[in-house]
């Protein structure tokens, strides 16, 4: 079977370069390795910039997708003092869970949606990728014109198209995250997603309220070891927040890839074109789904607009991403002002509450 599109991995960033793409008259066939509704360890804030961006190019976020409390304000900044800044997004976005928002979006890719299926092999010529699939009903192999890779941080696209970069500036920054669900209490306003540098000073553990229930996401090294970190991530929450957990339970662990953070980015190349965060997009908060959004629908414009003509779409693609790309380097380069979709400018105001240390972890951490 031959398709004009093959896209791999159904998030935000594969869905709606699926769906512009199906609407647009391609023959697209979208890959997903879980079942869907697949869980994704991920807070699920939606900043205003993300919600447009779905009501734009789909539907109105469903009601059922949505997380109590519904508001989500932005992100706090606690520095190892205790000191906290907060981070607010424009206007309040929503909160949802990521299961069921991207069980939504795949929904309406408008696509050929293969879910439980995992690309275990990719091979691109010029305007020719051949897929090699394994689904429960044994291996398969597909064609298609163009890929698309949106497979997330460890991205098999990435690694096929372009090893030497994946080996020099992916492999050493990606990460694991665990998620830690537990029943407690927490002096902690519902809302706001808390962010507080990991032992190593290198990354940033999240917390939040969500459902009822305290979210723990610990970001650690590749070896797995997450109990270390976990555990001084609650002792410093005991101390600063009051946290109290009760029967905690471990929901998943997924891969995080900062090499964009060092200014590295991979757009992928001819006929194939990585989006989202395969492509090393993700903001210095950690936040991801609108910047996956926005490269997604980039990548289905470009290609649209370069079929037909003998050029590749990588050329539309990378023109086009530029002004994205520098204003995430810019970005990173100042200290006040919006940084992705967050308003910094409390941690100018508040300069005199941020000791020396505590500038240089923050800077060291993500400019
Ligand atoms: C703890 C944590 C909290 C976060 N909180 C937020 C937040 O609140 N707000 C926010 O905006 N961002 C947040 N992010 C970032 C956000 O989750 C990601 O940036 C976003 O999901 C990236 O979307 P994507 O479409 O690029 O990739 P993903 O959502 O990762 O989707 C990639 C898909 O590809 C599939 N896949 C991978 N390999 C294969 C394969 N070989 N074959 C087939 N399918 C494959 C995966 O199963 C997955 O479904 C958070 C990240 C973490 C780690």
């Amino acid at each position: 079977m031959h398709y004009d599109v093959l896209i791999t991995g159904a998030g935000p960033a594969g869905c709606i370069a699926c769906r512009l793409l199906s609407e647009a008259g391609f023959k697209v066939l979208l890959l997903e390795k879980e079942k869907i509704p697949r869980d994704k360890c991920c807070a699920g804030f939606l900043s205003p910039q993300a919600i447009e961006l779905i009501e734009e190019n789909f539907t109105t976020i469903p009601p059922e997708t949505i997380s109590h409390p519904r508001d989500a304000l932005g992100a706090k900044l606690i520095a190892g003092n205790g000191s906290t800044f907060q981070l607010p997004f424009s206007r309040p976005g929503l909160s949802v869970s990521r299961a069921r928002l991207d069980a939504f979006l795949a929904d309406e890719s408008g696509g050929e949606l293969r879910d439980g299926c995992r690309v275990l092999d990719l091979e691109v010529e010029r305007f020719l990728v051949r897929g090699e699939l394994k689904t429960e009903a044994g291996s398969e192999t597909v064609e298609a014109t163009y890929l698309i890779g949106c497979d997330g941080g460890e991205s098999l696209a990435l690694q096929s198209l372009r090893p030497e970069f994946f080996r020099t500036y992916a492999a050493p920054h990606l990460g694991r995250v665990s998620l830690v669900l537990a029943e407690g209490s927490i002096e902690w306003e519902p809302g706001w997603i808390g962010l507080v540098f990991n032992k190593r000073g290198r990354g940033m553990h999240r917390f939040y309220i969500k459902d009822g229930l305290i979210a723990l996401a610990v970001m650690h090294g590749n070896s797995g070891t997450w109990r270390g970190e976990f555990d001084s991530l609650v002792a410093f929450l005991e101390e600063t927040f009051g946290l109290k957990l009760e029967g905690e339970s471990l929901a998943g662990t997924s891969a995080i890839n900062l090499m964009g953070a060092t200014g590295k980015f991979n757009l992928g190349a001819g006929s194939a074109l990585l989006a989202g965060e395969a492509t090393g997009l993700l903001d210095p908060w950690g936040f991801g789904i609108r910047l996956a959004l926005e490269s997604g629908r980039i990548a289905a414009q470009s290609l649209i607009d370069s079929a037909g003509q003998s050029i590749t779409p990588h050329l539309h693609y990378s023109s086009r991403m530029q002004g994205l790309l520098n204003r995430e380097i810019e970005q990173k380069r100042k200290f006040g002002g919006m940084i992705g979709d967050l308003d910094t400018s409390s941690l100018v105001r508040d300069s005199s509450r941020v000791g020396r240390r505590n500038r240089r972890e923050l800077k060291h951490a993500f400019f």
